[in-house]
C-alpha cells in the first residue's frame, strides 16, 4: 500500500526503519529482526541504503522481505554516487518486487574518495523529478528541522525543501531531534512556506551513549540539558542508559501525539526489543 494513503487514514501511525547487511549471507539474520517487529503491525519499515548504494542489491531484497510478512515497505534510495541508468534500474527492480515506496535522498558527499560522486544528481529534488518520471512511485524525502549541517541557514534549507517537495514528494520524514519545541517550530515555519505534505516526525531511541558523538556530527541535532544529563548520568551503566533512552523516547513521542503530531517513526534500527518496548509503552495510546 501507498505511505501517502496510509498517512490519509484516521489514526496514530508508528513505522520503523531498519538496515540490510552488506553480505547477502547475513538477510537471513535481517529477517529476524522483520519478523519481530511485524509482530506489532507498525504502519511501515522503512529500509535504507547503505552510502554510495553500497547495499543497493540488499536494500530491495530486505523491503521484498517486508512485504511478504504483510508490512509495506519504503525502500530508500540515494543519487550522489549513480548515475541516471543506475537509479532506473533499481526503480525496475523496485516496481518488479511491487515495492511502490521510495524515500528518495542525496545521500551524504563521500569523505575519504572510495565512492565516486557521479555528476548526475547533485540534490534529492532531481531525484524525486527522475522517480516521478518513472511511474506512479509514491515518494518521500527527508526534512530537517534543525536544517541540515550543510546550509548556511534554516530559511535557506526550507527554501529548498520546498523546490524538492514541488517536484513531487507525497510526505516528508523528520532527521532524529531531542527537542520537541524545535520539531513544532519547524512545522510552523514550513507551514508559513505553504509546505503542506504530512511530516512523519523521526525519534531516535539513545540507547547507548556511544552513539551519541556519531548522531550529533551525522544530524546536527542539539541535546537538550534534560537529554545531556541522562546521557552523562548514566554513559558507564548500560542496563540504565539503555532504559533512560527508552523512556526519553516514550516521552518524546507522548508530548508529540498528545500535541496533535500523527505520524512517529522510529530510528530503532534492528533492535527489535527496542522498537517492541516503545510499542508496548505506547500501546493504548496509539490503538
Ligand atoms: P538534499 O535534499 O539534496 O539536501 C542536501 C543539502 O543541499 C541541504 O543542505 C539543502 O539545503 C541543499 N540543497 C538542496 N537543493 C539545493 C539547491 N538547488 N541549491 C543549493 N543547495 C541545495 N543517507 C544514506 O546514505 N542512506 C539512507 O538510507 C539515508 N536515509 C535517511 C533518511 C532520513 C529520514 C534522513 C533525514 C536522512 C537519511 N540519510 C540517508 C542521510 C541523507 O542522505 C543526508 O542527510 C544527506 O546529506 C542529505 O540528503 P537529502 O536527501 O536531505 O539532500
Amino acid at each position: 500500500m501507498k505511505i501517502s494513503t496510509i498517512l490519509q487514514q484516521d489514526k496514530i501511525h508508528v513505522s520503523c526503519e531498519i538496515f540490510p547487511p552488506k553480505q547477502s549471507g547475513k538477510l537471513q539474520q535481517t529477517e529476524e529482526v522483520v519478523k519481530e517487529l511485524a509482530a506489532v503491525h507498525p504502519d511501515f519499515i522503512s529500509v535504507t541504503y547503505g552510502a554510495g548504494g553500497s547495499t543497493k542489491a540488499n536494500t530491495v531484497r530486505l523491503a521484498d522481505i517486508v512485504q511478504k510478512h504483510g508490512i509495506p515497505a519504503l525502500a530508500h534510495l540515494t543519487c550522489v554516487s549513480s548515475t541516471q541508468e543506475m537509479v532506473r534500474d533499481t526503480l525496475a527492480e523496485l516496481r518488479q518486487n511491487h515495492i511502490e515506496n521510495v524515500l528518495a535522498l542525496r545521500g551524504d558527499l563521500p569523505q575519504d574518495g572510495n565512492v565516486p560522486v557521479q555528476q548526475q544528481y547533485r540534490y534529492a529534488s532531481e531525484l524525486v523529478c527522475e522517480i516521478r518520471s518513472q511511474g506512479d512511485f509514491c515518494i518521500g524525502a527527508a526534512c530537517y528541522p534543525e536544517g541540515h549541517v550543510e546550509s548556511t541557514s534554516r530559511e535557506e534549507d526550507i527554501a529548498h525543501l520546498k523546490e524538492k517537495v514541488e517536484c513531487g514528494c507525497d510526505f516528508l520524514t523528520t532527521q532524529m531531534f531531542f527537542d520537541n519545541n524545535v520539531f513544532y517550530s519547524f512545522l510552523y515555519r514550513i507551514l508559513a512556506k505553504d509546505i503542506r505534505v504530512p511530516v512523519v516526525a523521526g525519534v531516535m531511541p539513545v540507547t547507548n551513549a556511544r552513539q551519541i558523538a556519531r548522531i550529533c556530527a551525522l544530524s546536527g541535532a542539539a541535546l537538550p540539558p534534560r537529554f545531556s544529563n541522562m546521557a552523562d548520568r548514566f554513559a558507564n551503566d548500560p542496563a540504565s542508559m539503555r532504559q533512560a533512552g527508552i523512556a526519553y523516547a516514550t516521552e518524546q513521542i507522548i508530548d508529540l501525539i498528545s500535541n496533535g503530531v500523527r505520524a512517529i517513526h522510529l530510528y530503532t534500527m534492528n533492535q527489535p526489543d527496542v522498537a517492541l518496548k516503545i510499542f508496548e509503552n505506547i500501546s493504548e495510546i496509539i490503538k
